[in-house]
C-alpha cells in the first residue's frame, strides 16, 4: 500500500490518473494537490469520495512538506503545469513559475522528508513530462528516444526542459528515488477544450470554425489518456530511480488527418444518431452536410514545431507498455465521452475565455 500526493490531479491527465489509480490500486491513500487554475476542475473527480483534494500551490514548499508528513506521503506523481504552448507564448511568466519553481519546490520537500530526515525507506518521486522538450523532427529523422539531445522550441517546452533536468540533478547529486516520462500528445476524457482534439470536436458539434495552424501538415503522435496512465503505473511499479522512460501511442498523424477522422467522426455519429440533430442544430451534420465544410486555415503558430515521434523501445522492454488502441478506436471513446458529458463541457465552453 503506498501514499501518494498527485500533484495537478484535478486537470486533464491527473484526474485520468487518480480514477485509473483508484482502480488497479484501491488501497492506496490519495492526495490530490491542485490549485485549480483555469485548467483545473473539481468536478474531475466527481465520485472518488476517498480521495482528499487539497486545494493549494505547488510552490509552497511548507504546504507540501507538511502534506509529506501529515500523510506519511512515499509517493508523488506530479502532473501539474502550465500546459498549454500557445498560452506560453503570450504569458511565458506563469509556466517558468509553475513548471520550473514548482517542480524545485515540490524536489526541495521531497528530499528535506525523505532523504535529509527520512528514515531511508523506499520512496518514489515520478515527474510526468513531455515529449516537445526534443525539439522538432524533419520528416525523415528517427523517432525521439531517451537519448535524444534537449532543443526546446516554446517557453512551455523550454520550461518542461528545465524542471526534467532539476528532477534528474536531485537523483543524480542526492540520491532522491526519481522516473521521468516523456510523452506524446494526449486525448481524451477531461480534457480542456482548449487543445485541438476537444476544442476541434465541440465546434464541429456546435457549427463553429475549425481552425487550422499553418498547412496543417505538423505531425504528432497521438496517445489516448488511458494508456498513458497505464504507462505511468509501469513507470511506479517497474521503472528504475534516475530512469526516463518515452511513453507514445504509436499513432503519428498530421494535424489535417487528426482533424478529417474528427470530422468523419461527428459526421458518422449524427447518421447513426437522429437525436443529435435536436441536441446540436448548428451542427453542418444536423443537416445532412459534412462537418469538414468549418475548416478554416488560419496563421500558424509562431515557432510551431513540425514532427515529433516517439521510439518507446525502452518502455515496451523494460515496463512491459505498450499502447491499447489506435487513433481511430481513442477518438470514437472519446467523442462518446463529449457526447455524453455535455453537464461538463458546456458550461466550460461558456465561461472560458479560449485561447484558440
Ligand atoms: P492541464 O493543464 O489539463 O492540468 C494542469 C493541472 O495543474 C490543473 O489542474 C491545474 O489547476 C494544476 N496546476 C497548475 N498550476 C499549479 C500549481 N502551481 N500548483 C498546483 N496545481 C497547479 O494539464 P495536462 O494536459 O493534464 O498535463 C499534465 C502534465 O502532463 C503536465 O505536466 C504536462 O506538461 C504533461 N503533458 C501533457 C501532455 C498533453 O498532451 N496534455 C503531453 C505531454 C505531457
Amino acid at each position: 500500500m503506498a501514499n501518494l500526493i498527485v500533484t495537478g490531479g484535478a486537470g486533464f491527465i491527473g484526474a485520468n490518473f487518480v480514477h485509473y489509480h483508484r482502480k488497479v490500486a484501491p488501497d492506496d491513500q490519495v492526495i490530490v494537490l491542485d490549485l485549480l487554475t483555469y485548467a483545473g476542475n473539481r468536478h474531475n473527480l466527481d465520485g472518488l469520495d476517498d480521495v482528499l483534494l487539497v486545494e493549494g500551490d505547488i510552490c509552497d514548499t511548507e504546504l507540501v512538506s507538511s502534506l509529506i508528513a501529515d500523510h506519511q506521503i512515499d509517493t508523488i506523481v506530479h502532473f501539474a503545469a502550465e500546459s498549454h504552448v500557445d498560452r506560453s507564448i503570450t504569458g511565458p511568466d506563469a509556466f517558468v513559475t509553475t513548471n520550473v519553481i514548482g517542480t524545485h519546490s515540490l524536489l526541495k520537500a521531497a528530499k528535506k522528508a525523505w532523504l535529509d530526515e527520512g528514515s531511508g525507506k523506499p520512496h518514489r518521486f515520478h515527474h510526468v513530462s513531455t515529449d516537445e522538450v526534443y525539439g522538432s523532427l524533419g520528416p525523415n529523422d528517427p523517432a525521439f528516444s531517451e537519448t535524444t539531445p534537449y532543443a526546446p522550441n516554446s517557453p512551455y517546452s523550454a520550461s518542461k526542459a528545465g524542471s526534467d533536468h532539476l528532477v534528474r540533478a536531485y537523483h543524480h547529486t542526492y540520491g532522491l528515488e526519481t522516473t521521468t516520462s516523456n510523452c506524446s500528445n494526449n486525448y481524451g476524457p477531461f480534457q480542456f477544450p482548449e487543445k485541438l482534439i476537444p476544442l476541434f470536436t465541440l465546434n464541429a458539434l456546435n457549427g463553429k470554425p475549425l481552425p487550422i495552424y499553418g498547412d496543417g501538415m505538423n505531425v504528432r503522435d497521438w496517445l489516448h489518456v488511458e494508456d498513458h496512465c497505464r504507462g505511468i503505473e509501469a513507470c511506479l511499479r517497474k521503472g528504475k530511480p534516475g530512469e526516463v522512460y518515452n511513453i507514445g501511442g504509436g499513432q503519428e498523424l498530421p494535424n489535417l488527418t487528426v482533424i478529417e477522422e474528427i470530422c468523419r467522426s461527428v459526421d458518422e455519429a449524427f447518421a447513426t444518431d437522429p437525436s443529435l440533430a435536436k441536441r446540436f442544430p448548428d451542427a453542418p451534420a444536423a443537416q445532412g452536410r459534412s462537418s469538414a465544410e468549418l475548416k478554416t486555415y488560419v496563421t500558424d503558430r509562431k515557432g510551431h514545431d513540425r514532427r515529433y515521434a516517439i521510439d518507446e523501445t525502452k518502455a515496451r522492454e523494460d515496463l512491459g507498455y505498450a499502447p491499447a488502441r489506435d487513433f481511430p478506436q481513442g477518438f470514437a471513446e472519446t467523442l462518446a465521452w463529449f457526447l455524453a458529458r455535455e453537464d461538463w463541457w458546456r458550461p466550460l465552453v461558456q465561461r472560458a475565455a479560449l485561447v484558440r
